[in-house]
């Protein structure tokens, strides 16, 4: 079989109730599409039947191929696999295993690849999620976009559809901490939004813990922006300054009129408003050390333990 134009990468964590409408929607969209289409699964070391379901699915349907890694890795990572295995000439839609991303959209955006771009995500115009994981969602957004060091549109995750060769400079880029919405506009090229609503989850329960979130969160702000180590100097710089105020009417206070210092409880005060400032400042430094400590170790950024690919039969030349 020769390449497929499109490879459709989704990366599945305990995925066993999503799955067979997942599979469903995805050989709907392929039969109805002239496109020729792979679909690469990944498993992100799924201890539920997630696993069994996609060998069979791998060994049955040759459109389909199954990528195992060797333990839970996270969505980032689990993606990072699924685009080194994507054969595509084309380009690479990149979507949810649980369906909050329409598989449907590929012609739409696949359109917009033909205009000439090679970017394109898609903007949620809609969240169906509950009013706290929205409003931690649209301030992380509002302050990536302040902080951040290139232009990281706003309320766009994973979800698109990107050239061949943007996925090229995607596999090539080492970094250990991935934040792939940030990584996918510091290439470049022409990219270009479509707004869409985003599906509630078809079944099963979201996999992002908050702990996980919080450290994309954290990959996004500690990768794409300076912002947190200048805040840390110009902290250090407006403390100094008030310090040096005080000092001054402190002396004037003695000298001129003869006043005893007074104020232990302000001292306390200070000392322990800034031993707090200072831990924060620390923390906030830590965080680049922490990334270039995992970085310099060079390890590869996940194991893959199993690949299922069915082989066409090919055909017999000469015969
Ligand atoms: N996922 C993954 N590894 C993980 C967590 C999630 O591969 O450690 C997958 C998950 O199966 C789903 C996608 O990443 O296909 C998005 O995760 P989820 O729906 O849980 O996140 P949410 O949409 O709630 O942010
Ligand atoms: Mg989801």
């Amino acid at each position: 079989m020769s390449d497929p134009q499109i490879s459709i990468v989704a990366p599945l964590y305990n995925e066993t109730e999503s799955f067979p409408h997942l599979v469903g929607r995805l050989n709907a969209v392929m039969d109805a599409s002239p496109l020729s289409i792979e679909v690469v699964l990944i498993d992100d070391g799924s201890r539920d039947n997630t696993v069994a379901l996609m060998e069979q699915l791998a060994l049955a349907d040759p459109r389909y191929h199954c990528v195992f890694l060797s333990r839970n890795y996270g969505h980032q990572i689990a993606l990072t696999a699924g685009m080194a295995s994507a054969r595509a000439t084309e380009a690479l839609f990149i979507i949810d295993g649980d369906l909050q991303d329409p598989p449907e959209l590929l012609g739409e955006f696949y359109g917009k690849l033909r205009e000439g771009y090679d970017v394109v995500y898609a903007v949620r115009k809609k969240r169906k999620e509950n009013w706290f994981k929205r409003l931690a969602y649209s301030t992380f957004y509002r302050l990536m976009r302040s902080i951040s060091y290139v232009e990281i549109p706003l309320d766009s995750g994973d979800f698109s559809l990107i050239s061949r060769r943007v996925a090229d400079v995607l596999s090539q880029m080492p970094e250990e901490s991935r934040f792939i919405r940030g990584m996918r506009s510091w290439i470049g090229f022409r990219q270009v939004g479509v707004e869409y609503e985003r599906d509630a989850r078809l079944a099963g329960e979201s996999k992002y813990s908050f702990k996980m979130l919080r450290r994309l969160a954290y990959n996004g702000i500690f990768n794409f922006s300076e912002y947190p180590v200048k805040l840390v100097t110009r902290l250090g710089m407006i403390t100094f300054a008030a310090a040096m105020l005080y000092l001054v009417q402190t002396l004037v206070k003695k000298y001129v009129y003869g006043d005893v210092p007074q104020g232990f409880t302000a001292l306390l005060f200070v000392i322990v408003l800034f031993s707090g400032v200072q831990l924060i400042a620390l923390g906030m430094i830590g965080e680049y050390v922490l990334r270039i400590f995992f970085q310099t170790k060079g390890r590869p950024l996940y194991v893959v333990r199993e690949i299922i690919r069915r082989q066409e039969r090919q055909p017999i030349s000469g015969a």
